[in-house]
């Protein structure tokens, strides 16, 4: 048996894994004790996530719609068929008229030949990933504020810190191992602080547990911001010599209240204000939150840095910013420049500078328009703009909950699905082109600490599907490009050369450690763990005031609960990773025996109030519509709220009535079905 060291692919922890092999299969899968982000623990989806693999389900050869039905072809039927499409379309509805979505998924390498393709040899920004629609919020005011759209730190600086708050995410459901990092920083005496709407199992073993209502959080940073200047807890020192803007940040604080904050976040003025104190008196203090599908607005992620500035909690050991990433290389997507509006590296598109460093490395004119956005592309195309789509890895029909994936499929006159399933946007498809799995090809991903590490080849590929990089390759080539990429290696080069911060990010580099956390670079070989740090230059820090948001004048008598959509641990059983895993498949179908139609979770003593039991039916009535659904009572939910998971799309499209995804928090009633 042979063993090697790879990087486990299903999210943004980015354990360090090692897989068995014996002759061309994997065997197992077991943690790498040494790993800095995982150090000897995995997840149970780490110790399977090599099964995907073997899946009988894999799809082997071209599929191309012939007559009305997908026929195997060869692959040079195929991808001569997408070529002459795309070149058509482009020249009758000209280049904006297609577009491409990736998942945060695919490989560093598949991504930035992906947007390589979009931009340069069809001429459109038309690129986006599918968490984009959440998480390019967090992006964007990233780099407005601190310049770097990633989190600061590094996963077990944790263990370091006095003090870490954790915002809005279920850490032991969606991200493991730092659940794991976190929960072990508390047994060694650092202050746990939870903000979230659930009492999730981080939130049982927290200090302070604030509930608060959705949506309510810039009342909940302004009022910690308020506290702090008050007691006159600001970093001083550090704001003038690293930060602007804080005159006209200290004058919006001066519109919070405590008092009134503790009503509209409903929870006690006590509470907030004792994670306040311990956070700005903290020696080091670690702030994670989720950039992911809870739907954060802009002004809640400037609440958000803006105490980080206050307070100095940034560029030390065991502080910092943690800007959670859920799927593994949702970070990578984004420094590939798999955004409608930003190049590789962030650069933004309408920059001519930007334009000019790139147009010699890739022989192309690049278009200066900002491109649609995932929730643009499948809400215009149902209108008739966007006649080809192509998606790499995704499937937007099972997993965007906005716009209409299913129209835009049917009016397109091309669609193009590379992936390793037959997935339900891959059934609508033109042409569905297999692709190759995990440990079938050496490609690099970024975790959600900027560490940019390899998957390695450790099995040849079946017969049949060719790597997602290579399709895209022969694809440009047909196109007329004279791509020539050898090797996955080969393309990370070029990589190095388009985006900075990963120039010295080679495979060989990658290889020599447990990957490298970027800034990488020629001179920097070894990466950076901790960003800000001496003797690194003055950073330029910005504050943006946020306005105190006015008091929601929703019609609490009619509709007295807030519907939200969220993560639940049912909701990883339609993963597709998970969906073709044999063992994870069991484990996670399990959960859904007692629901197999899907549920709304309701507070236990809301229920109660209402006459509701767990099992039992109920109707949620909304402006926009009504649903029918069964109750699954828990006291994790807060009272007032009731939680759809991500994975129960019917109910949602019925209480929203359209579907563009514009509120993730719905006013709603609950009612007995049948009272
Ligand atoms: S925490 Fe994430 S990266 Fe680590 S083993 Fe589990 S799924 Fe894999």
């Amino acid at each position: 048996m042979a063993r090697k060291l790879t990087t486990c692919t299903f999210c943004g922890a980015g354990c360090g894994i090692y897989l068995e092999t014996a002759g061309n299969r994997v065997v197992g899968a077991y943690p790498s004790m040494s790993h800095p982000s995982n150090a000897g623990r995995i997840c149970v989806r780490g110790w399977h996530v090599h099964e995907v693999a073997s899946s009988p389900d894999r799809l082997k050869w071209p599929l191309l719609r012939k007559n009305g039905k997908l026929e195997e072809v060869t692959w040079d039927e195929a991808l001569g068929f997408i070529a002459d499409r795309l070149r058509n379309i482009r020249d009758r509805h000209g280049p904006d008229s297609i577009a491409f979505l990736n998942s945060p998924r695919c490989s560093n390498e598949e991504t930035y030949l992906l947007q390589k393709f979009a931009r340069a040899i069809i001429g459109t920004n038309n690129v986006d990933h599918g968490a984009g629609v959440y998480c390019n919020n967090s992006i964007h005011v990233l780099l407005e504020m601190i310049g770097i759209p990633a989190g600061t730190s590094s996963i077990n600086e944790l263990a370091q810190s006095e003090v870490i708050i954790v915002d809005g995410i279920d850490l032991a459901r969606q991200l493991p191992t730092i659940g794991g990092w976190v929960l072990r920083a508390k047994l060694k005496g650092c202050r746990l602080i939870v903000i979230d709407t659930r009492r999730h199992r981080i939130a049982e073993n927290a200090e302070l547990f604030l509930q608060i209502k959705p949506g309510t959080e810039i009342s909940l940073y302004g009022a910690m911001a308020k506290v702090i200047v008050d007691r006159g807890l600001m970093n001083l020192p550090f704001i003038k010599a690293h930060c602007r803007d804080y005159a006209s940040f200290i004058e919006r604080v001066g519109d919070y209240d405590l008092l009134q904050a503790a009503a509209e976040c409903g929870v006690p003025a006590e509470a907030i204000e004792a994670a306040a104190l311990a956070y700005a008196r903290a020696g080091s203090a670690a702030l994670l939150y989720s950039t992911g599908i809870e739907a954060r607005h802009n002004e809640s992620i400037q609440a958000i840095v803006n105490l980080v500035l206050l307070t100095g909690q940034i560029g030390k050991a065991g502080s910092g910013l943690f800007p959670l990433t859920e799927q593994n290389n949702l970070q990578g997507v984004c420094d590939m420049g798999m955004m409608p509006d930003r190049l590789p590296g962030y650069q933004p598109v309408t920059s001519d500078r930007a334009r000019a460093s790139l147009e010699p490395l890739w022989k192309a004119r690049l278009p200066s328009t900002p491109g649609l956005d995932a929730r643009r592309v499948l809400a215009d195309g149902v209108r008739g703009k966007v006649k080809a789509l192509w998606c790499c890895r995704c499937d937007p029909v099972s997993t965007a909950i906005f716009g209409d994936a299913v129209r835009l499929l049917e009016t397109a006159e091309l669609t193009v699905v590379q992936h390793l399933f037959m997935t339900d946007t891959a059934r609508r498809a033109h042409v569905v082109l297999p692709t190759t799995a995990f440990g079938e090809e050496r490609v690099s991903f970024t975790n959600t600490e900027r560490r940019i590490q390899l998957a390695e080849q450790v099995i040849d590929p079946p017969a049949g599907p060719m790597a997602a990089w290579e399709q895209l390759t022969k694809t440009a080539r047909l196109l007329g490009a004279d791509w020539n990429y050898p090797s996955t290696g080969a393309v990370m080069d070029e990589i190095g050369e388009a985006v900075s911060f990963y120039s010295g990010a080679s495979h060989e580099n990658l290889a020599r450690g447990y990957g490298r956390q970027w800034p990488c670079t020629k001179d920097r070989p070894l990466g950076t763990r901790v960003l800000f740090t001496d003797p690194a230059p003055a950073p330029n820090f910005k504050f943006i005031p946020v306005p105190r948001p006015r008091p929601c004048a929703a019609d609490v008598d009619a509709f007295p609960f807030t519907m939200v959509f969220g993560h639940s641990l049912y909701y990883w059983h339609q993963n597709i990773l998970i969906q073709h895993s044999e063992t994870l498949k069991r484990e996670y179908r399990l959960l859904l025996l007692d629901y197999p139609e899907g549920f709304v979770e309701i507070n236990t003593d809301d229920a109660q109030r209402l006459g509701i039991r767990d099992g039992s039916k109920i109707r949620l009535k909304a402006a926009g519509g009504a649903a029918v659904s069964v109750a699954r009572v828990t006291p994790e939910v807060r009272s007032g709220t009731v939680m759809v998971p991500y994975f129960v799309r019917q109910l949602e499209r019925q209480i929203l009535g359209t579907n563009d995804g514009a509120s993730p928090l719905v006013p709603v009633r609950v009612e007995k079905e049948g009272a």
